[in-house]
């Protein structure tokens, strides 16, 4: 499995120094648990120390320790320590929903209840936070493409399964696509398996701040 499209630094830092919403970190931490590459960053910013980042009220200077983070980040890649081995999961043993979302999913003998929306869509909302922002689990039918459309903030879009692709490139498992309102798209599964994502939709508050700028290129891929 090679994963094309990461986060980025700006949301695994947010994700590291915990200021990233519940439903935002759910998403960024089932990425981790699909992707070697993102794992080793977010070792390297705690490492460095990422979460002292919090301290400094100033965006202006966060700004500025961001940068020093990632040019430290970068300077000792060689040297800082390794994965932990207990972030490590492997395909047989997640399979589709890889931790932490079974706990979300499964709890409580819960089994999937898929809900049908239209546009051979079906979804399960997870879990919706006190600002709004919800997280959900969207099965679009092999073939079939969601709606085009704009959003109000930020998207994200994990691939568990299958694959899709629209104006922006495409995706397969362990994929995160991140969009916001300037995106205008229709994701469509590719032919022969339906796609099952994590999306989780936050507020548009959240990327007008550092994080915003940190991510922008990612977002307009
Ligand atoms: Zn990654």
């Amino acid at each position: 499995m090679t994963i094309k499209h990461h986060p980025g630094d700006g949301l695994l830092l947010d994700y590291v120094t915990g200021s990233l919403g519940e439903v935002a970190s759910l998403a960024v931490a089932v990425h981790l648990a699909l992707c070697p590459e993102c794992r080793r960053q977010v070792n390297l910013m705690e490492a460095v120390g990422g979460s002292l980042l919090n301290t400094f009220p100033d965006e202006a200077l966060k700004e500025e320790v961001f940068g020093n983070v990632l040019e430290q980040i970068n300077s000792d890649r060689e040297v800082l320590t390794p994965v932990r081995s207990n972030d490590v999961s492997t395909e047989a043993e997640f399979r589709i929903f890889p931790s932490p979302l079974p706990r979300y999913l499964f709890e409580n003998g819960k089994s999937l209840q898929w809900r049908w929306i239209g546009f051979g869509i079906n979804q399960i909302v997870i879990s919706t936070s006190s600002d709004g922002n919800v997280a959900r689990l969207m099965r679009i039918e092999s073939g079939r493409s969601v709606p085009s459309h704009s959003h109000r903030g930020v998207e994200l879009t994990l691939v568990l399964s299958g694959s899709f692709y629209d104006q922006t490139g495409s995706y397969a498992r362990g994929d995160m696509q991140v969009v916001d309102e300037t995106i205008d798209h229709d994701p469509r599964a590719e032919h022969g398996v339906d796609c099952i994502c994590l999306v989780v939709t936050e507020g548009p508050l959240r990327f007008n701040s550092l994080v915003g700028k940190v991510a922008q290129p990612f977002v307009g891929i």
